[in-house]
């Protein structure tokens, strides 16, 4: 067999320089930010795994889009641009730019609920789409499959709808009371897990059956395609963009935060497929929110470099790169012996601190204190996602624990090179090595809504 060798599909033309700290400095500096890795500045941070969202790098032909921005109050040629881009992706017929995704679920999901109560159900409903769920009146409901919770289960679609949970869920509540299905691809708080083809086929069927209306959340849809690609039964050898299309088929409208696959800093986007009333109501509500129909919250210019970052994310070269990259670091940790969740999802590594140090208790955070270790180990940040991230009871004010806990090394996209990506690991394996040591910690200030950001703490000796 012939050999493929597979790199970085790009050379850099420009960089970005960033420091690398002593031992003794972190130290101090992680003592100054109140042990809370939030609080750290990004110069102070060598490799920071925060988040993958906005952070990823632009190509030059983005940053060349950019210099043709129309600056236009209202049909500006940088929306037609970006709209015919959307229309063309998604086969849909109206399109209506936000700056980010929370602005698509500001403007978008209160227009389905008719009255208090109602209810979403979604694969799982990311942390802001709930959010919006709720203040729209409405409440949420996941129905995740049971092997989602299972770290270990080697199984290719973890972010897949449960189909009996769902039409339960329907049946029980009644139909006229679902404002919706929300299908998130892929499913970003199950660790970026894609979810099949065959389940959203699946979840549409059951949709049309009952007369509810289904909305791809779409910020990882190209990531879900590949995986697709890669894993589903009779996908091998059709093209990314085909994919891309048959999953908004199943859908009826597309909300997407385009700071992940859209390649760009800030963005996002309302696509719906034939339901002009609805369309005519988002017209109406994006301009008190975020601004005239035909730039909503967006410069001119950031629509051009949107327009092309949707394209090359579609790009099965840099897919590839992009998946394999993730996978990459996670491959190395697991062969060390590292405990994380697996497959490895799209857009992070998911270190199970659970197992990692099982002598912290869930309320002294040990997905904290990990991080916090690599962050001494070698400048590397990632981000508790755990009992601290999910807060309090808020009737008993008991600390609630996670079924999971979580350090995630969240990857952004083409901005760090494998070199990087080994530096991370040998940080956690040494880490892992003298797990032993590591502290829990406890507040020595607590913020009373998500506590995660801005609390500060000292470490139990
Ligand atoms: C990031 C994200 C959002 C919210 O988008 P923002 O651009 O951060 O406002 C919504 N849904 C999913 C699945 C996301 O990953």
């Amino acid at each position: 067999m012939k050999k493929t060798y597979q790199a970085e599909p790009f050379r850099i033309k420009m960089v970005e320089p960033i420091k690398q700290t002593t031992r003794a400095e972190r130290i101090t500096l992680l003592k100054n930010a109140g042990y809370n890795p939030f609080s750290l500045k990004s110069d102070d941070v060598y490799i920071d795994l925060l988040t993958d969202s906005g952070t990823g790098a632009m190509s030059q032909n983005q940053w060349a889009a950019m210099m043709m921005g129309d600056e236009a109050y209202a049909g500006s040629r940088s929306f037609y641009r970006l709209e015919s881009v959307v229309k063309k992706i998604t086969g849909y017929a109206y399109f209506i730019p936000v700056h980010q995704g929370r602005g698509a679920e500001k403007v978008f999901l209160p227009q389905l609920v008719k009255h208090p109560g109602m209810y979403y159900i979604s694969n799982i409903h990311f942390d802001t789409t709930r959010a919006h769920v709720e203040l729209a009146g409405a409440r949420a409901i996941d129905s995740v499959i049971e092997a989602c919770y299972d770290l270990d289960q080697d199984h290719p679609f973890k972010g897949n709808f449960c189909l009996e949970t769902l039409e339960k869920v329907i049946l029980e509540k009644g139909p006229q009371e679902i404002a919706g299905i929300i299908m998130t691809i892929t499913n970003n708080s199950a660790g970026g897990q894609p979810v099949s083809m065959e389940n959203l086929r699946a979840v549409k069927k059951i949709a049309d059956h009952y007369g509810i209306m289904t909305i791809i959340d779409g910020a990882r849809y190209a990531e879900n395609a590949y995986f697709i690609k890669e894993r589903e039964q009779g996908y091998q050898d059709k093209d990314i963009i085909d994919i891309a299309r048959e999953q908004f088929s199943y859908a009826d409208v597309f909300l997407m935060s385009a700071k992940k696959d859209g390649l760009v800093n800030m963005g996002g986007l309302i696509a719906i497929k034939n339901r002009k009333d609805l369309y005519d109501l988002c017209r109406t509500y994006v301009v008190p929110y975020e601004g005239f129909p035909t730039y909503g919250g967006l410069n001119g210019r950031d629509m051009d470099a949107l327009a092309v970052g949707l394209e090359e994310a579609l790009d099965e070269h840099y897919l590839r790169y992009r998946i394999d990259q993730v996978r990459y670091l996670g491959d190395k940790l697991r062969a060390a012996g590292v405990p994380i969740q697996y497959p490895i999802g799209g857009h992070a590594v998911f270190v199970d601190c659970k197992r990692f140090a099982p002598h912290i208790p869930f309320d002294q955070f040990p997905a904290l204190s990990v991080t916090n270790a690599v962050y001494i180990e070698a400048g590397v940040r990632g981000v508790e996602i755990g009992s601290l991230l999910l807060g309090r009871d808020p009737d008993t004010k008991e600390n609630l624990e996670s079924r999971t806990e979580f350090m995630r090394l969240t990857i952004p996209r083409r901005v760090y090179t494998s070199s990087h990506m080994d530096v991370v690991a040998d940080a956690v394996i040494a880490v892992y090595q003298n797990r032993k040591e590591l502290k829990g910690y406890r507040f020595t200030y607590e913020s009373p809504i998500l506590r995660h950001f801005t609390s500060t703490f000292e470490p139990i000796l």
